[in-house]
């Protein structure tokens, strides 16, 4: 399997060069010269998620560095559960995914740690990958968590000071070798600048083998459909019709790896998707005019985003595979968590409740033409803060949320000077 550039001005590459590069040359975003079709009962002896994904994704790592780790990368990925619930059994037609049972309790758990076990098996002693991640959010611990005892690859995550939670604070500074957190004296642009510095500086980048983890990499993308596949494969068996999707989405991650599963053949019906306020994507739906704006904050803040970057791949492959985008405001999303505790005690977080709300906004009879899966991205616990007002309870942590809090914290803070930056990759200074 070779890659492509969006922009189609880029070489072609390896599955291992494009995870390596992050953007192609030209500036463009990878995406699969072709796509491998699959029949549903392909899948038939499959046993787990990390078997399923291993089958998955390997016509994608064909003829790569990764073809022959890629079932061990996948198993020891995808060791967590992914459960399919029904939140309120008066309404079996909606079901929810479950996508943050992984160690850090968001959905970006699974990108990640296929990321980064990849990252692990493709470097070397001479050849070594040092992943520099800007994040204000949960890609950061999950980049964190992933990387923890890698061998050749390892981890530095810049987060900006006095910006973030005290919990996501922790999350991002609890992780052992060879995971660095540096805390910049400044913001969240001020952090991302300084790591596109540090890309620009070839003869840096070179030394340290400078890749990065966020939601453009291919590998990132690419994992993400298992979870879509297992959970459609699961519901065609039991209904013998495809499933529609209602994904909570602001980069287009989690929408794009949906609609990938279903243009490999996967038994996905139509593929909704859920935001929170930021309308980029709702009025380039209703309008078919793609404008970008600046992001606004809301309560689903992992979705806070006015420029989907992974957009530039949704225009090059079928955007009319998008049925709908169902745009959902703050007071929404606060009246459906409200609502759907009443109705049956069902916990949602802020992006989960996006999903939740759009589907409760289809007609009765689409909603009953078949099974609906909305995906649930984050444990309610980590944004507990919105939650437990709105419930009137307090919420207890998952045992892998709480062990954060047992961990030692190490961190360094620096200025957003590139010289500063640097020194903290030096070997010896890490940590
Ligand atoms: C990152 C994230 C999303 C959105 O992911 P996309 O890549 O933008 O689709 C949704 N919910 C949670 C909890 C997240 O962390």
């Amino acid at each position: 399997m070779r890659y492509r550039s969006t922009r189609g001005h880029a070489p072609l590459v390896s599955a291992d060069q494009a995870l390596r590069a992050g953007v192609a040359p030209d500036g463009g975003l990878y995406l699969p010269q072709t796509l491998p079709q699959f029949e549903p009962n392909a899948f038939a002896e499959d046993q787990d998620l990390g078997a399923l994904a291993g089958r998955l994704l390997r016509p994608f790592f064909a003829d790569s560095a990764l073809a022959d780790s890629l079932p061990g990368i996948c198993a020891s990925a995808f060791d967590f559960p992914l459960p399919l619930v029904t939140p309120d059994p008066a309404e079996p037609g909606l079901q929810v995914l479950e996508l943050f049972h992984g160690p850090t309790g968001a959905f970006k758990d699974f990108g990640a740690r296929f990321l980064f076990r990849a990252f692990d098996a493709i470097a070397n002693p001479d050849n070594p990958i040092t992943v520099l991640a800007a994040t204000s959010g949960d890609t950061g611990g999950a980049v964190g968590c992933a990387a923890e005892g890698a061998r050749h690859a390892r981890a530095v995550i810049l987060f900006p000071k006095g910006r973030i939670s005290a919990f996501q604070e922790r999350q991002l500074c609890c992780w052992r070798d060879p995971v660095t957190a540096l805390r910049v004296n400044d913001d969240f642009d001020a952090c991302q600048r300084l790591v596109k510095t540090a890309f620009a500086d070839k003869a840096l980048s070179a030394r340290h083998g400078l890749s990065s983890a966020n939601s453009i990499s291919i590998g990132r993308l690419l994992p993400q459909m298992a979870y879509w596949a297992q959970a459609s494969l699961e519901i065609f068996a039991r209904t013998g019709t495809r499933p529609g999707l209602v994904v909570p989405t602001g980069n287009l991650g989690n929408g794009f790896a949906a609609l990938l599963a279903r243009a490999c053949g996967l038994p996905i019906g139509p593929v909704v998707l859920a935001t929170n306020a930021n309308a980029t994507l709702s009025d380039w739906h209703a309008s078919g005019q793609y404008t970008a704006r600046q992001s606004i904050a809301t309560l689903a803040n992992a979705m806070d985003v006015g420029a989907p970057s992974n957009f530039e791949r949704l225009s090059g492959f079928g955007a009319d595979l998008v049925e709908d985008v169902v745009r959902v405001d703050d007071a929404a999303i606060r009246q459906r968590i409200v609502s759907t505790h009443a109705a049956s005690g069902y916990i949602a977080c802020p992006h989960t409740a996006t999903a939740l709300e759009a589907y409760a906004r289809m007609a009765p009879a689409r909603r009953a033409e078949r099974v609906w899966i909305a995906a649930a991205t984050a444990h309610p616990c980590k944004f507990a803060d919105a939650v437990e007002p709105l419930i009137g309870q307090r919420l207890t942590p998952p045992p892998s949320l709480a062990e954060v809090l047992q961990r030692p914290v190490r961190l360094t803070d620096i200025a957003a000077r590139l010289d500063e930056l640097a020194a903290q990759l030096e070997p010896g200074r890490a940590g």
